[in-house]
């Protein structure tokens, strides 16, 4: 390594900054690169340790710059990574899988303080589960649940099997199409993620190029998908039981118009960004 290590870090961090990303992310992918934590990063026995293991300092070299080349072109760094955090779970994720999102974390957070009314056991099933952050969240943090997670895309099941044999091997999968899932099955609890963004929305450069279009895009006014999800729920819930659902926020009273038929309670909640994200209902 002709560069010391702090320049090589930097000369990361000013090309990637050259390209409007943050410079951190820098720090982010040499830690990845070397196997070793972002903080680790700043211990000089630490990183020479990590070195001396990889042994030729140019596979450092190539490996890094390649994974900044891959970032400027918008590779979400989660994808880089191969992981992505969720409330107090890291989860393995990569193409072919939605990244979980911030919003998202509220959404669990709702469904926890419902299941804490309820006692015995509980039976909750996440539709459209993608990377199985939702259904791993509940499981791992309200353990008198039973978890059952439905993903179709075959690709996305690839990493909720991973992170279901890594983080909680009771977490049932089941590969099927939300709309037919489950046949018979009564549940206390549904939750729900479904592709809601309007078709034509224009979306961040590393969504729209690199995250999977069918976990993001629910037709002309995005509803196609949430109103699927939404009989889906009202299939399986036992009367008295509970759902909640992420949408759009320009979403918020067509969701309530159709839940108006079988549900009672109907509430919508904001976002960090205090838009109307999701709504949480009980069956009739
Ligand atoms: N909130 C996500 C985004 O805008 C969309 C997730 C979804 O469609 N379920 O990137």
């Amino acid at each position: 390594m002709e560069l010391s290590f702090k320049e090589f870090l930097q000369s990361g961090k000013d090309q990637l900054q050259r390209a409007g990303f943050a410079g951190v992310e820098a720090e982010h992918l040499l830690a990845h690169t070397l196997g070793i934590s972002r903080m680790e990063l700043h211990n000089p026995v630490t990183v020479a340790q990590a070195l001396e293991g990889i042994g030729d300092t140019k596979i450092v070299e190539e490996t890094f710059w390649s994974l900044l080349d891959r970032r400027c072109t918008h590779e979400p760094l989660q994808y880089l990574t191969g992981r992505a955090y969720f409330r107090h779970l890291e989860l393995q994720v990569g193409p072919g899988v939605l990244v979980p999102r911030p919003e998202s974390e509220l959404l669990v957070e709702s469904v926890l303080t419902h299941i804490e009314t309820l006692s015995g056991e509980v039976s909750v099933v996440d539709l459209g589960s993608g990377s199985g952050a939702l259904a791993l969240a509940i499981a791992t943090e309200a353990p008198q649940t039973h978890v059952i997670a439905v993903e179709k895309s075959p690709e996305a099941v690839t990493w909720l099997k991973a992170n279901v044999s890594f983080i909680d091997e009771k977490v049932r999968i089941i590969e099927a199409d939300v709309a037919t899932a489950l046949d018979g099955v009564k549940c206390d609890v549904v939750i729900a993620n479904p592709p809601y963004v309007p078709d034509g929305q224009a979306l961040p450069k590393d969504v729209a190029r690199h995250e999977p279009a069918v976990a993001l895009f629910g037709g002309e006014d995005g509803m196609s998908s949430p109103i699927i999800f939404i009989e889906t729920a009202t299939r399986l819930l036992k009367s008295g039981g509970f759902l909640a659902i992420e949408h759009h926020e320009s979403q918020g009273e067509k969701i309530q118009r159709i839940l108006s038929e079988n549900f009672t309670d109907i509430l919508l909640h904001n976002d960090l960004n205090n838009r109307p994200r999701f709504t949480t209902a009980k069956r009739r």
